[in-house]
């Protein structure tokens, strides 16, 4: 269950960046100051952030067997944490050694300063691929 709650999370993200932060103030709003000035803290998202997990962790309660239910929670703040340590360095300037890490850099590179109707998976580019929001190659940066 932890895995599956872990993918869920990369499907959630994707969903939530691209059609809550994306499409729905005030989130667009708060998000728009993040694509202008990834450097600056942002206080909202933190708490937005600390409300998902909120959720994801008391919602399992309220099944009457609750179990699976927390396991899946568990894989969703695993996915949480993990997406929010790789989007803080994905805004560090040096392209990162690692492969996979150098793609999504790239990537998330191009949802900034590209296209931010594209690329809106942070920790893959599955959902993206399967949603057909992928970069379009003619229009990479350099
Ligand atoms: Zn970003
Ligand atoms: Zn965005």
């Amino acid at each position: 269950m932890i895995p599956a709650g872990f993918v869920a999370w990369t499907l959630l993200e994707y969903l939530l960046h691209r059609f809550a932060l994306h499409g729905i103030e005030p989130f667009r709003r708060w998000h728009l100051e993040h694509h202008r000035d990834p450097a600056k803290p942002l206080q909202t998202p933190v708490l937005f952030s600390l409300m998902l997990v909120g959720a994801f962790v008391s919602l399992p309660f309220a099944l009457p067997d609750a179990h699976a239910p927390a396991l899946f929670a568990v894989g969703l703040c695993i996915g949480q944490v993990s997406q929010e340590i790789v989007h803080h360095r994905l805004h560090r300037t040096d392209s990162p050694s690692n492969r996979w890490l150098a793609a999504r850099w790239r990537e998330h590179g191009y949802h900034h300063e590209v296209d931010g109707n594209a690329a809106y998976g942070t920790c893959t580019g599955f959902w993206d691929r399967v949603f057909g929001t992928s970069p379009r190659q003619d229009r990479h940066i350099s």
